[in-house]
């Protein structure tokens, strides 16, 4: 074999179990730290991108230096996402399948705590933790630190972004001084500078290009438009990449959600990752978007840190960030192991200032891009379209049964015929959607006062739309696409005309066109929903704004909802008012969420 792991000096066992994952060369900052950390005899700093390869980085030496013959931890990472540890964990078992006796403990918050120190009772030699789990498990007194010699910072900068700094100083403490302390970081800031000098002598240093400099293989955009246009030029660049496979960011947990169920009830294949999801519904969310079957995940800062997700396309800035470093890491989440990306930010005039600062810090020069046309978006889809028919994969076998009648109805009609209608099924409805589409883009030297507003606009009714109430809801088993589907059949009402809907638990609310409301009374008149009566009403102006968030019609682009289907998006959640579980509960990583967003500002 001749892997170059090898002569950095990794044993054949490691070597072999990381060929299998397709380490065939080491990343650059493997290259530079694995020699320095493997004589184990030096702290270090090394000041690396997320997605360049640090876990190896320091993980292989790790494996090469401990002793798995005894059973007490001997190694410990601390890091700031429950993610980021179950990923570092996962990592180093997968690094370490050829070989005996390697244990290693995942410690983190919002999961059981018992499993967790019955691991570490049965004995362990790494431990890989989150820092206000660890702390938690130091005071319980259920872990001895006393003979640790190496603590690994991941993330450093996030960790004291999140408000870690205090509980790192109390679980350090219960470590020998003799440790040696290996820290990596994004960036530099000077948190960090001073974390390093407090616990480290005269630390090697390893700088991956510039410092504070973004991943060279990714291209930063930004998009001008107006605050209220936000949100049609959003899908616009999203229709106009077929095959996004995105991350994007807002700056608020309820702006990611809003966005996300505004992109569901749009057709989209889109769910939100924010602190205000359980545990659990997280994970649920985390394992659609790995598997691919979610084509665009909407997050907050927090939430989203350390997510180490494969291939990803594109980040969009829906909103720039408050903090400056933050855009690194969002940046970062594309590009990775060695990978290309696009990171777009979508910003109104008076925050191109921003993006000069961010180009000022991350050492390269944004794009400014065009929203794309109507006419642009269509002739992608199509070709997209096109492209998609020339390469399916026809199963013979299946279609041959059927055959002979599609020829027959396709009998009358030429090649070319036959070709028009097929490209138009798809074609005709974004046709449709774009016809009249306005210019989105702004000049960038552009004062509108009226985009003062930078904001993410949330409530409030067209004035063209009346609010009504009808004495049906959850209780009935009605989400809010139900509800649009039985309201439009019972009305015939097109579904992309309608408003808000806001479902209670025995009644709703819904909003529609003035000119229609007639039809629909006329439509209710003798209307009955399992034996009981079906009744509407105006709704009185006191209702309108006990909804929470929501969408209406005003935000939507050239009138109306744009699909008419999901079958475009592999596997996607199109009805997003039937997500599981809508109740919001607490979680215990939003304390730290909360603490996150003590940091300066631009
Ligand atoms: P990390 O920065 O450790 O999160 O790694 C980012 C991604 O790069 C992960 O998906 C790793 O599996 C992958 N990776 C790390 N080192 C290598 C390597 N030497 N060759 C190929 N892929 C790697």
């Amino acid at each position: 074999m001749n892997n170059p792991f090898i002569e950095l000096g990794i044993r054949h066992d490691i070597v072999n179990a990381i060929t299998e994952l397709g380490f065939e060369n080491p990343t650059p900052i493997q290259e530079q730290s694995i020699p320095v950390l493997l004589t184990g005899s030096n702290d270090f700093v090394g000041l690396a991108q997320t997605g360049t390869g640090k876990t190896a980085a320091f993980g292989l030496p790790l494996l090469e230096l401990l002793d798995f013959e005894e059973n007490y931890p001997q190694a410990l990472v601390l890091c700031p996402t429950r993610e980021l540890c179950l990923q570092i964990t996962n990592d180093l078992k997968n690094y370490s399948k050829n070989m005996s006796n390697v244990n290693v403990v995942a410690v983190y918050g919002g999961a059981s705590i018992s499993d967790q120190l019955r691991q570490i009772k049965r004995g362990v030699q790494i431990v890989v933790a989150t820092p206000g789990r660890m702390l938690d498990i130091i005071n319980r007194k259920a872990i001895d630190f006393s003979q640790v010699q190496y603590v690994v910072l991941d993330e450093a900068d996030e960790m004291l972004n999140m408000g870690f700094q205090e509980d790192i100083d109390s679980i350090l403490s219960t470590t020998p001084e003799d440790k040696k302390t290996w820290l990596f970081s994004a960036t530099m800031p000077s948190e960090v500078r001073r974390i390093s000098k407090k616990y480290m002598t005269d630390p090697y240093e390893l700088t991956m290009g510039a410092k504070n400099t973004g991943n060279a293989n990714i291209e930063h955009e930004y998009y001008i438009v107006r605050a209220r246009d936000k949100y049609a030029a959003f899908k616009r660049i999203v229709d106009f990449n077929p095959e996004i496979f995105g991350i994007v960011f807002c700056r608020t947990k309820i702006e990611t959600q809003e966005i996300a169920e505004a992109l569901i009830k749009d057709g989209y294949n889109a769910d939100s990752l924010h602190g205000d999801l359980s545990q659990q519904q997280r994970d649920k969310v985390m394992k659609r978007y790995r598997e691919r079957s979610l084509q665009l995940l909407i997050a907050t800062d927090v939430a989203a840190r350390g997510i180490d997700v494969n291939d990803v396309t594109h980040v969009i800035n829906y909103s720039l960030p408050d903090e400056i470093e933050n855009y690194t890491h969002r940046s970062g989440r594309t590009a990775r192991a060695g990978k290309t990306g696009v990171s777009i930010s979508i910003i109104n005039s008076k925050e191109i200032g921003k993006i000069r600062q961010i180009e000022r810090v991350i050492g390269k020069k944004f794009i400014k891009a065009e929203i794309p046309t109507g006419f642009d978006v269509c002739e992608k889809q199509l070709f997209g379209l096109i492209h998609k028919v020339h390469n399916v994969e026809v199963n013979e076998q299946q279609i041959e049964q059927y055959i002979p009648r599609i020829m027959d109805e396709f009998a009358d009609l030429s090649k070319e015929d036959l070709i028009k209608r097929f490209a138009s099924i798809e074609f005709n409805s974004f046709l449709e959607y774009y016809k009249n589409a306005p210019d989105l883009n702004v000049p960038e030297d552009t004062r509108a006062g009226r985009d003062s507003n930078e904001k993410f606009p949330r409530t409030g009714m067209r004035a063209d739309f009346t609010r009504l109430f009808i004495n049906l809801g959850s209780v009935d088993g009605f989400g809010r696409g139900d509800l649009l589907g039985y309201f439009c059949n019972q009305t015939s009402l097109v579904g992309r005309n309608i408003g808000k809907i806001d479902v209670k638990g025995v009644y709703s609310f819904i909003e529609v066109p003035n000119a229609d409301v007639d039809q629909a009374f006329n439509a209710f008149k003798s209307a009955e929903f399992k034996g009981r009566q079906v009744r509407i009403e105006i709704s009185a102006d006191g209702d309108r704004n006990e909804s929470r968030g929501g969408w209406s019609n005003k935000k939507r682009e050239g009138g109306g909802d744009r699909r008419d289907g999901g079958n475009r998006r592999e596997g996607g959640n199109t009805r997003g008012n039937e997500r599981s579980g809508s109740g919001f509960r607490d979680f215990s990583g939003k304390r730290r969420e909360d603490r996150g967003e003590r940091r300066k500002r631009f």
